[in-house]
Formats: structure tokens, sequence, C-alpha cells
């Protein structure tokens, strides 16, 4: 097939988003020798003062770190990036417990979102122009004319609310399904004091209380940003600044000092919260000539860190495949959603049950069992037995993979416990630090139901 530049010409590669995933598989195709355009509806963010969008800060592991090395980026995000050894859970007393993310030196990274998108935008051409959903691929300039843009390939990486996607659906067996989850989020700043960070800054710091949740993020600067999880409704229901406080004194004591009080006060009421929506779809492809990438194919809650991390890897794995096929759009476009999607739905599915896991289970004693069980079967059978959140983490294991031999990990550990639910009885000797009931005995069966079962179980534990 003749390219759009004519016959000896480069190929023509159509990114749309210049957001994390569009700016780094621009990267990838370029460094293919591709002739790469890129569409971004927002101002160029490298010259934009304030840089408006989701999250503040990200969490970086070993896929996103991957995908990046693949461009030669690793060591400069690296190096700008604050490593988190572990969580440091916050209990409602002020005490502070570290839970480790792997072994000793496996840690994630917490790196700017602006920044990160500005480096990977280096040296590239932003073409200013919004993808329109219309009857084809039509862009639209800021002075409002329209241009039909030729290509050999689109790759839709225009987030969550895709226009690429759009298309997609006025087509017959395209599956789709989104949803919103009860729970928002709003960010606020914790500031340095006397010139050094408010808290240990090595860690990604947690405040699990069943149904918010706060956790908080080290930035280069020496402030925090601190992401409070919680229903609207409850969002909605504070709307005075000694109400603000009231909240934190009830769940986040140890925060209000750290933040101060006027900052929280005046910060709560900046912007409303934000939603966040998990979406599957699937074919990722149009014949040889579209392509979905990046939370334009899969938006995932942002539960697992894994956001982003999915999405530069469905930049190397897209890299994989066109090696393997020589760059034949008509047989790397359907090989890719073959490959790719069983991977994206398992990683939604994921951050879905960590959605649960990190407010209300990080919590309790039988969290912190089980990851000690599985730390310790992993030292003791360092191949056999793999924590699921170190595959994820850590390494490139397949998602789909990774949970298949999570669940395989769980039946054959032991004989089938999920059934085993604590009765009163035996769970009445005391409260559980997230308020259930249940003393040593109920904490510690419950311990080994999920840690033999985690997803059995959820819906069956002890009340
Ligand atoms: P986006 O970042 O949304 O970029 C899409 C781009 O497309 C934007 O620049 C947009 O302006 C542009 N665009 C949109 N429409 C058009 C159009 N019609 N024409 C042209 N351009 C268009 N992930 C992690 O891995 N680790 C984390 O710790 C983490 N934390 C998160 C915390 C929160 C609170 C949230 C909400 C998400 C988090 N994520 C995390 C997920 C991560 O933010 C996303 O997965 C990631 O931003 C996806 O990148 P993307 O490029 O696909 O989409």
């Amino acid at each position: 097939e003749e390219s759009p530049g004519g016959p000896s010409q480069k190929k023509v590669v159509a990114v749309v988003g210049g957001g994390l995933v569009g700016a780094l598989n621009a990267c990838f195709f370029a460094k293919r020798g591709f002739d790469v355009e890129l569409f971004e509806t927002r101002e160029d963010i490298r010259q934009a003062k304030i840089v408006r969008g989701r999250s503040i800060n990200l969490a970086l592991s070993h896929r996103g770190r991957q995908a990046l090395k693949h461009v030669g980026m690793e060591e400069k995000i690296v190096s700008q990036g604050i490593p988190m050894h572990a969580r440091m859970i916050h209990s409602l007393n002020g005490k502070q417990s570290p839970i480790p993310y792997g072994k000793k030196g496996q840690y994630i990274l917490s790196v700017d979102r602006a920044n990160l998108n500005k480096e990977l935008l280096t040296g590239k051409n932003i073409n200013g122009m919004k993808l329109m959903c219309r009857v084809n691929f039509v862009f639209l300039r800021s002075d409002g004319s329209e241009e039909q843009v030729e290509a050999d390939l689109i790759v839709g990486c225009d987030g969550a609310f895709s226009a690429i996607r759009k298309q997609f659906l006025r087509r017959s067996r395209f599956n789709y399904s989104q949803t919103y989850i009860p729970h928002g989020y709003m960010e606020l700043t914790m500031p340095p004091i006397n010139g050094e960070f408010a808290m240990k800054p090595n860690y990604l710091h947690i405040w699990p209380r069943n149904t918010f949740m706060m956790i908080a993020l080290p930035n280069l600067d020496k402030t925090f940003t601190c992401t409070l999880f919680m229903p609207f409704e409850e969002f909605e229901k504070i709307t005075t600044g000694d109400e603000v406080i009231e909240f934190f004194q009830k769940y986040f004591p140890d925060a209000i000092p750290l933040i101060g009080v006027d900052a929280l006060k005046r910060d709560y009421f900046r912007l409303p919260a934000q939603a966040m929506v998990s979406v599957k779809c699937s074919p990722y492809h149009i014949g040889s000539k579209c392509v979905l990438m990046g939370d334009a194919a899969h938006a995932v809650v942002p539960f697992y860190g894994q956001g982003m991390n999915a999405g530069f890897e469905d930049c190397i794995v897209f890299d994989e495949i066109m090696e393997q096929f020589n760059e034949d759009f008509s047989a790397v476009l359907p090989e890719y959603t073959r490959v790719r999607v069983p991977d994206d739905h398992a990683i939604a599915d994921l951050a879905m049950y960590n959605y649960i896991e990190m407010r209300a289970h990080v919590n309790s004693k039988w969290f912190l069992f089980r990851k000690h069980i599985d730390n310790l079967l992993h030292f003791l059978m360092p191949k056999t037995i793999i924590p699921l959140y170190t595959m994820v983490t850590f390494t490139r294991t397949r998602y789909h993979e990774a949970v298949a031999r999570w669940h395989w990990q769980d039946r054959s550990l032991a004989p089938k416990l999920s059934d085993v639910t604590c009765a009163d009885d035996v769970c009445a000797n005391g409260p559980l630090s997230d308020g259930r009931r249940g003393g040593w005995w109920g904490s510690f069966t419950a311990s080994l139901v999920n840690c033999l079962n985690p997803v059995g179980v959820s819906g069956k534990r002890a009340k």
C-alpha cells in the first residue's frame, strides 16, 4: 500500500493525544523511522505555566521503566524520581508502620507527571489540533477550521474519554463498558517544614480508614501531594472550613499540623473532587489503520498504581509485535488486540480489587499477616511463590498470567479455606484495628483465608 507521503516516503503515523502514553508512543514510532505527527488539544505543556491535569505525581514501576528504557529515557526519569521502598501506614492514633513493597532494593518511584510529560515531548512537533468525532477522523484547528489528516496509522492515545474510541463505538462487534466508582479524589499539598520533608520521604504514606483513604507521595521540592479518596456524598457533606478540620480531626489528625489548618480550610474548596472511571473495550484496532492505547483503551482506577505503567507497556508490546511482523500493520494490529486485551482487562480488574484492599484491608492485622506469609514463602521458594504485588509491580509477567498464577498459588498452598468464616464466638475477643470484631484467632483464621484466597474471601470474610 502506498504511503500518503508517496511510494518512497516514510510511513506517516498520527498519534492523537500528547499525554504520557501518546508522547512515549511518538518516541517509539520515531525510533522506528516513521514520520510521526502528534495531535494534542491542550496547549503545549512545555510552554504552559500551570499544568492542569490529573494527579500531580505518579508511581512509576518496572513496566513503565522498561518502556522508558526502550527509548533511552529511563535513567533521566529515574534520576528525577523519588524512590519509595515501602508503604507507610498511618493509624488513627498517629502510629506509623512500614510495609515493604518487595525485597530489599525493590522500590517504586514517585515522579512528577508534568515533568515526565515534558521530557517525553522534548524535540517533538506538536500539531495543536483537536480530533473531532465526526463521520471520519477530522481535526479541528484552534481557529475553527477543519483538516482531514492522512496517515498510514492513527494511534488513539487521547485518554479515558477518547474521541478516537467514539469512532469505534459506531462499529459492530465493538465491546465497551465503563464504570464510575462512588469515590472521588482531591489533591492537597503538604509543604516542607524548615526546608525538609514533613514526613519520611522514601515511602508512599497511606491513611486507610475503610470508607475513606488518604495517600501521600513525595515531590522533589520536598512537598508531599496528598490525595484524599472518599465517596462523593461524603465530600459534599463538608461545606465549611471548620467542617474540614472536624473531619480531619476525626480521621487524619496527624495530617492536620503537617498540611496546616489554614491551607486545609482553603484548599479543600479549591477544586471539586474528581471522578474515577474504569473503561474496558475490545478490539483495540480497526483494520490496519487505527489502534487504541493507554487510557483510551483501558482507563483503570488508580489503586494499583498501574494506569500509566500499563499504558507504557502497551507501547513496548506494540513495538515487539511490530518487530515480529515486520511492521505490517494488517498483521500487527489484530495481533496487538489478541495479545493485549486480556492483560489490560486483568489489570483493570486488579485495580478494582485493590480499590477495596488499599483503604480497608491494609489497615488490618490479617493484611499484615498475609504480606508476611507471602514474603516468607517467596523467600523460601523464590521461583514457586511470588507475591501478586511483586509480579505486577516488579516484573513484566503478563497481567493475566500474574492473576492466574496468584490463583494457582492460593490453590496449591493449602486446602481451599475460602468458605471458612470467622464465627462470632471465635472473633469476639476484641476489635481489630479497622473496627471489625475479632481476636487473635479471628485475625489469624481470617489472615489465613485471605492469604490463601484473597479474592474468593473478599465478600465472605467475617463481618
Ligand atoms: P492522558 O494522560 O489522559 O492523556 C491524554 C491526552 O490526550 C491529553 O493530553 C489530552 O489533552 C489529549 N486529548 C484528549 N482528547 C483529545 C482530542 N480529541 N484530540 C487531541 N488530543 C486529545 N498511573 C500509574 O501508573 N501510577 C500512578 O501512581 C497513577 N496514579 C494516578 C492517580 C490518579 C488520581 C489518577 C486519576 C490516575 C493515576 N494513574 C497512575 C493513571 C495515569 O494517570 C493514566 O493511566 C495515564 O495518564 C494515561 O495516560 P494517557 O496518555 O493514556 O492519557
